[in-house]
């Protein structure tokens, strides 16, 4: 069976983990900051919060920008559901931007006749979360200019894209954006099991964000609201979460990103060998801006002709390769289906896009006769034209 991603663990992350699990701290312990310091140097983040999930870090985000009840927050119709369970976790009202159809990352044109529209009817949204889909970035110094001009806060789900850059510009830099959030779940570019990362260069938002992480709790007397009474002193001025990450996960996080170069080099190589066998086939992929620097999280293709898509993906799981679909479109999922204004005929992009995917197996390990299979498997599938 070859799944669509997996894990590279080697003999370093075994004896990171191992030495953690003889040292006194097993949490809360050396190995957290020194991961956020290191994952800050390399994105070039000022500050960072290790949490234990993404799903975490971008509630916590969410949280440190002031979403609250009554808030509109607006992300990709095309993600994983926690880009837009974050915001509802706060109360929040959360509406989706259409997708380009070719590239499955938001439509800047969308987005901003959505703006536009919005402003004339005064529901601007407070937060806006775009997401680098499959690893390719968005443009964000253009977000950025939308947000200078409408008024909105920005978090990146960069959930898909430790490692990716546009224009140059690593992702998680926090230059047009005020929260970059990460996600090491075992699929993603390195891993800690479960865990994330939100980066960014705003003190306050850094401090906000640590708070929520433990239980709205600060022992800095500079933040606390009752008086200091003794040593054992700390004051929960909030309400927070235990989103804290082990200094097992962060040690594994760690010795992972020492690898996260070659983690991207391998897949880009991966990503140029797919794009090389599907030259002249009907399934098309993901088209990418030409600034964009993918991690390639996933390799995504498009099969030209939608109602063949099943039998494509259906073919390919009967011979052991196990594709895979992301995303089904978030407004379609029962929750968001049953409180959303908001209907599929809204989103061409979207739904062109979600009617024609497949996410191929893609992972540093994988082998090139896996690719050629892969491809041969899509060429020879029923239903399916060459177009030779
Ligand atoms: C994986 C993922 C998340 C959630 O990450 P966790 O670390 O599993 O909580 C959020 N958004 C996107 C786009 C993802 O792919």
């Amino acid at each position: 069976m070859i799944p669509y991603g997996r894990q590279e663990i080697n003999e370093d992350d075994i004896s990171a983990v191992v030495r953690v699990l003889r040292s006194d701290f097993l949490t809360q312990g050396p190995e957290v900051p020194e991961f956020e310091r290191e994952l800050g140097a390399y994105v070039g983040a000022r500050h960072c919060v290790a949490m234990n999930s993404a799903t975490s870090a971008l509630h916590a985000a969410c949280a440190a920008l002031g979403v609250t009840a009554g808030d509109i927050v607006w992300t990709s119709a095309i993600s994983f559901v926690a880009s837009a369970n974050c915001a509802v976790f706060l109360g929040a009202t959360v509406e989706f931007i259409d997708v380009n159809p070719i590239t499955g990352n938001i439509s800047l044109d969308a987005l901003e006749l959505m703006l536009v529209e919005a402003r004339r009817e005064r529901r601007l949204p407070k937060v806006v979360i775009p997401v680098h889909l499959a690893g390719q970035p968005v443009d964000m110094a253009k977000i950025s200019n939308l947000a200078s001009e409408f008024g909105f806060r920005v978090i990146e789900d960069a959930s898909h894209a430790l490692g990716a850059a546009f224009d140059g510009e690593l992702v998680g830099s926090g230059l047009y954006s005020d929260v970059c959030v990460f996600s090491f779940h075992p699929v993603k570019m390195v891993t800690t099991g479960e865990g994330g990362m939100a980066t960014t260069n705003s003190r306050e938002l850094l401090e906000r964000m640590q708070r929520f992480r433990s239980h709205g709790i600060t022992r800095d007397s500079n933040f606390a609201r009752t008086p200091v009474d003794g040593d054992w002193f700390y004051d929960m001025i909030e309400l927070g979460y235990n989103y804290r990450m082990t200094d097992i996960f962060a040690a594994l996080g760690r010795s992972q990103l020492n690898r996260l170069d070659q983690f991207v080099a391998r897949r880009k190589e991966v990503a140029g060998q797919y794009q090389e066998a599907l030259r002249n086939s009907s399934c098309i992929p993901l088209e990418q801006h030409a600034l964009a620097e993918s991690s390639w999280h996933l390799f995504v293709v498009l099969v030209e002709d939608a109602s063949r898509r099943k039998s494509v993906f259906d073919h390919l799981r009967q011979e052991g390769y196990l594709v895979n679909v992301h995303y089904r479109p978030i407004y379609r999922q029962f929750f968001y289906a049953e409180r959303s204004r908001q209907l599929p005929m809204d989103f061409p992009g979207a739904e062109s896009y979600y009617s024609r995917a497949i996410s191929l197996p893609m992972y540093p390990s994988l082998e090139k006769h896996h690719v050629e299979k892969v491809v041969n498997l899509l060429n020879s599938s029923p239903g399916h034209q060459a177009i030779f």
